[in-house]
C-alpha cells in the first residue's frame, strides 16, 4: 500500500506534506504507523502542485524511494500553492516500477493518487487510454474520463468505485482526486484522516501528533472546499 496526503488552504510548500511534520510521507516511506498492507513505500514517490503562471498542476515523480532523491527537501521547499498532492508507492505484486506508474496521475487540471489495489479488468470498461500497465494508471484514466465528460469530482470517484467494487469485490480503493479548488477521497479498504485548521489535510494516515486528526470511515466519499469539509456514505 502507498501513503497519500492532501492540502486544500493558505499557501503552503510541498514539505509541508513531506518533510517537515514529524510523521511526513518522508517518515511514512520507511516507518508508516498505520499500514495494513506492505512495511516500505520505496518504489516511487510524486508530487504535485498548482502554480498560477500556468493552467494546469506541476508534477515531479520518481522511481527511486523519496529519501534518496537528495534534489527533493530544495524543491518541496520552494513549490508552494494552496493545493498540494503528494504520495509514496509500494509497488503491488506484479506492477511495473516506472514513473508513469507512480501517483500523482494527472490529466489536464486534475491530479489523481490511489492507495489500493484492483483488477485491470474490472475498470476496463470505463478506463481511456492508461499511460501504464499499473492498475492505479487504469483507475486514474477511468475517473479522468468522467471528469473529462463534466462530472463533478465527488460523482467520478463514486461512479468509478462503486462500478470498481461491484466488478471486484476485495478491491481496496481509497482514492485522492484534484482540481486545484477542491480535494474529493475515497475511504475504500485503507485508513485515511482529515485534519482541518486554517486549510484541510487528508492522509492516509496522521502526519504528526497534533490533535485534531479524524479517522474517516471506510466507504465514505470526503469532499473538501474552502467551505469545510462534507463525508457521505457510498453504498
Ligand atoms: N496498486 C498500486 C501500485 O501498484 C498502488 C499500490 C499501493 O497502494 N501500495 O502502485
Amino acid at each position: 500500500m502507498c501513503r497519500h496526503a492532501a492540502w486544500l488552504g493558505p499557501s503552503r510548500a510541498v514539505s509541508w506534506l513531506v518533510g517537515e511534520p514529524e510523521h511526513g510521507l518522508m517518515r511514512q516511506s520507511y516507518a508508516p504507523r498505520m499500514q495494513r498492507y506492505g512495511t516500505v513505500n520505496a518504489d516511487g514517490f510524486g508530487i504535485g502542485w498548482y502554480d498560477g503562471s500556468r493552467g494546469e498542476p506541476v508534477r515531479y515523480r520518481r522511481t527511486v524511494p523519496i529519501w534518496a532523491d537528495a534534489n527533493l527537501p530544495g524543491l518541496a521547499s520552494v513549490a508552494r500553492s494552496t493545493c498540494l498532492m503528494a504520495a509514496v508507492r509500494s509497488a503491488t505484486v506484479g506492477m511495473p516500477i516506472e514513473e508513469t506508474a507512480t501517483a500523482p496521475f494527472a490529466d489536464g487540471p486534475w491530479l489523481l493518487s490511489h492507495n489500493g489495489r484492483v483488477r485491470r479488468e474490472a475498470v476496463r470498461a470505463l478506463a481511456g487510454d492508461p499511460e501504464s500497465l499499473c492498475d492505479s494508471a487504469w483507475l486514474a484514466s477511468a475517473v479522468f474520463a468522467r471528469l473529462r465528460a463534466g462530472a463533478p469530482l465527488g460523482d467520478a470517484l463514486t461512479v468509478v468505485v462503486r462500478h470498481a467494487a461491484v466488478e471486484d469485490p476485495p478491491a481496496r480503493l481509497n482514492l485522492l482526486v484534484t482540481g486545484g479548488t477542491e480535494i474529493a477521497a475515497v475511504a475504500w479498504g485503507d485508513t485515511l484522516f482529515t485534519h482541518l485548521d486554517e486549510g484541510v489535510l487528508v492522509a492516509s494516515e496522521p502526519l504528526d501528533d497534533r490533535p485534531g486528526w479524524q479517522a474517516v470511515p471506510d466507504r465514505t466519499l470526503l469532499l473538501a472546499s474552502p467551505d469545510g469539509v462534507l463525508i457521505t456514505p457510498i453504498d
